[in-house]
């Protein structure tokens, strides 16, 4: 009945007081109680009395109490409800007298609360002593649901004591890790939204419970038939997840919380929303990290139980998209990326996803700013909420205050005013001030990547991750698909070079529809030409394919992860049995055909006589290279950034593989991310590179530093600085690298 009524007074077109004061006025009829209040956390996390039947009137947007402080404050700290038989007798109760609530003894609390965070508190107070039931709790707790709906909303937003803000809209800011560059300024679309619950209250209790019990079983099912098939394709510890879930989805007490909520009234689905809610509320607050994890497990199971509640014609959809989007997911695919509208784009922000992972590489190539680990984030933001990604620091500043987001309004002119610059350099020729000629290629994997081509002015492609386009695609590409994007890069690039680079997958590169291999380091497992020489399958039908797709010109076909040469040689002749065959069919074949080593494992390096006398080419894979040569996981945010690529034993090891590969007359290029930092692009260039190639957005940078530089001096100091162990201060040579860069004017 109350429900019912609700929904009512949430239709009529009342202002935001009025439909407040009508519903505690109902809420207190409802629950036969002379008292109902509602409280709304504020910013400063002070608990406003925004409504209330039964105190006086006067005390609406008067009254307010600290955190923590009174029985409020002590249910909106922990974010349970709070049943007493006579409130003034506990210790943490507060008095007001404006309120005239010293008459009142019988006091039950709850929490108003949305995907676990407090947002206010609604309490009824009665003045007999009186024992508030079980059912009565839940009944409170259910219809607090409503009004966690209008505070999230902001339609209680002009109510408040002026100069403040409630909890729900406050500003919040982040910092998470940066990993794509940019600055993004807009408007939040969740990525799989949360499903927003509109049908909240039950025409059939039972009908509702067997709705509730048939969705159970079949997410329950779903989850085994997961576990059993074995097809677990995603990151690392997938299993650990699913097997999370089924303990969740099978334990008892949280079933049986889902069987009582139903029972007061409301629908299946916001059953799940409330008791979610309640879980979320009490595993936020827990200090066992252990327990902390499993909390987006248990959001996992629940938004499974939603969907298939509600059906997924809820969930937003893309075309749905607004200008200015800027997307919020826990975590998210490529392929889902690439399904939005890039026009519309302008940011995302995660709460988990590695700097190499894969939604990174591919929002790299969108030019789309990314910062990850923002925990939480998809759960504190409401769709439509202003929020600014900052892409280059990694701060993500949600519903920013007026000043912030002018200030990033600022950021973002002058940033535009740099990249038109940039721009306006695309055109000169790419040479040193003392006329050393230095080659800028674009790393690239996929279509989006090719318009970058003319944005940058880039010689070719140095790098093109061909590994991309299966790691996107639903099923394994045929030999016809993977024809016809190389193709298409051909046409894309015009007369400019394009470096293929051979399937570099496993390790972190997991494809959707390939078993996965179960190993204890990945990174130095299974992967790229060691599962090419393998399953020569592989490589063969994608070499065919290249061949096909490069007839009458050039073919640059690199393998990587070679560790010796005779896996380089073994994968040559591979190509070569393919090139044999299409001579022997008839096929018309590229007019020159290059094959090159990837150098990214170090033992490559004590035999760089041979491997750079078997390549027609090399190229550094700085990323792979450092990871191993310093036994740092490039992909784990403890040990990636501790050591520097400009420390002594990187730079003596860039340096015996340019010097090398010089003295046999086999080219090099630097393709890591090394390549694309203006400062060690600079020390590339000292040590002899003349060839890097980078991501479209590092282009600019590079060319403005190299158009500043003059190459022999770096030369010598460099030559000196690893002939004698560098810089007293330490053994990496980025300050003084700086100091040459800042005493020439060089752009780094
Ligand atoms: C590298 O390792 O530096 C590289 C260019 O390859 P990837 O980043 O794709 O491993
Ligand atoms: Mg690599």
């Amino acid at each position: 009945m109350l429900l019912r009524r609700l929904r009512e007074v949430m239709a009529e077109p009342v202002a935001a007081q009025a439909r407040l004061d009508r519903i505690v006025m109902l809420i207190a009829a409802n629950m036969v109680s002379e008292v109902c209040s509602l409280y709304v956390m504020r910013s400063d996390e002070a608990l406003e009395l925004y409504a209330t039947e039964g105190l006086n009137r006067e005390a609406v947007h008067q009254t307010k109490l600290r955190s923590g402080e009174g029985l409020v404050g002590l249910i909106a700290r922990s974010a349970e409800p709070l049943a007493l038989s006579d409130a003034q007798s506990h210790s943490a109760f507060a008095y007001r007298p404006e309120t005239g609530e010293e008459v009142y003894h019988g006091f039950l609390g709850v929490p108003v609360l949305r995907a676990g965070n407090t947002l206010g508190v609604l309490v009824v107070q009665n003045a007999a002593h009186r024992h508030y039931t079980e059912e009565e709790v839940e009944a409170l707790q259910t219809t607090s649901m409503v009004l966690a709906e209008m505070i999230a909303s902001g339609e209680l937003r002009s109510l408040g004591e002026p100069g403040t803000e409630t909890a729900a809209r406050r500003p919040l800011q982040f910092r998470g890790v940066p990993l794509a560059d940019g600055l993004g300024l807009g408007h939040v679309v969740l990525h799989e939204p949360r499903v927003v619950v509109k049908n909240l209250i039950a025409s059939d209790i039972d009908h509702e419970i067997a709705r509730l019990n048939a969705a159970i079983a079949d997410v329950r099912s779903s989850i085994d038939e997961m576990l059993e098939r074995g097809d677990i394709a995603h990151q690392g510890d997938h299993r650990d997840v699913l097997e999370t879930f089924r303990m969740f989805a099978n334990d008892q007490g949280w079933l049986r919380r889902l069987g009582d909520a139903v029972r007061t009234g409301i629908t299946a689905e916001a059953a799940v929303e409330r008791v979610q809610s309640d879980s979320r509320a009490r595993m936020m607050r827990s200090t066992d990290p252990y327990f902390r994890e499993r909390l987006h497990d248990l959001d996992d199971l629940a938004n499974r139980l939603l969907r298939r509640l509600v059906g997924r014609d809820l969930i937003a959809s893309h075309d749905a998209l607004p200008e200015n989007a800027i997307l919020v997911a826990r975590m998210m695919g490529p392929a889902a990326l690439l399904d939005y509208d890039r026009s519309r784009l302008r940011g995302l922000v995660l709460e988990e996803g590695g700097e190499t992972s894969h939604i990174a590489i591919v929002a790299r190539a969108l030019a789309i700013p990314v910062v990850s680990a923002v925990e939480n984030a998809s759960s504190v933001v409401e769709t439509g909420d202003a929020i600014i990604v900052d892409g280059d620091t990694g701060d993500v500043q949600i519903r920013p205050p007026p000043d912030v987001e002018a200030s990033y309004a600022g950021k973002a002119r002058l940033r535009a005013r740099r990249q038109e610059q940039y721009r306006r350099l695309r055109h000169l020729p790419s040479v040193t001030r003392d006329g050393v000629e230095i080659v800028l290629q674009l790393n690239a994997g996929l279509l989006v990547d090719l318009p970058h081509m003319a944005e940058t002015g880039a010689a070719g492609i140095g790098l093109f991750r061909t590994e991309l386009q299966f790691m996107i695609a639903e099923r394994m590409p045929s030999a016809k698909d993977q024809q016809r994007l190389y193709a298409d890069v051909l046409t894309a690039v015009g007369d400019r070079p394009v470096t293929f680079r051979s399937l570099d997958i496993g390790g972190d590169k997991l494809l959707p529809y390939m078993p996965r291999v179960d190993e204890e380091n990945p990174a130095i497992g299974w992967r790229a030409i060691r599962i090419a020489l393998d399953r020569p399958a592989l490589l063969r039908i994608q070499a065919r394919a290249l061949l096909k797709a490069t007839a009458g010109r050039e073919l640059r076909l690199m393998f990587p992860m070679v560790a010796t040469r005779t896996e380089f040689e073994r994968a040559r002749s591979l190509v070569e049995g393919e090139i044999e065959y299409l001579r022997r069919t008839g096929h018309p074949l590229p007019s020159q055909i290059s094959l090159g080593a990837m150098v990214e494992v170090p033992s490559l390096l004590f035999d760089l006589d041979g491997i750079a006398r078997s390549a027609d080419f090399l190229s550094i894979g700085s990323n792979d290279l450092m990871q191993f040569l310093f036994a740092a996981d490039r992909d784990n945010r403890l040990v990636s950034g501790r050591f520097d690529a400009l420390s002594l034993p990187s730079l003596r090891a860039l340096r015996l593989i340019a010097d090398e590969a010089g003295k046999v007359g086999c080219p090099v290029t630097v393709c890591g991310e090394l390549a694309g930092r203006p400062l060690e692009a600079m020390a590339l260039i000292g040590l002899g590179y003349r060839r890097l190639s980078m991501s479209a957005a590092a282009i600019g940078p590079v060319k403005a530093m190299l158009l500043a530089l003059e190459a022999y001096p770096l030369e010598a100091l460099l030559a000196e600085a690893l002939a004698t162990g560098g810089d007293p201060a330490g053994e990496s040579l980025r300050p003084a690298l700086a100091r040459f860069a800042a005493d020439h004017a060089i752009p780094v």
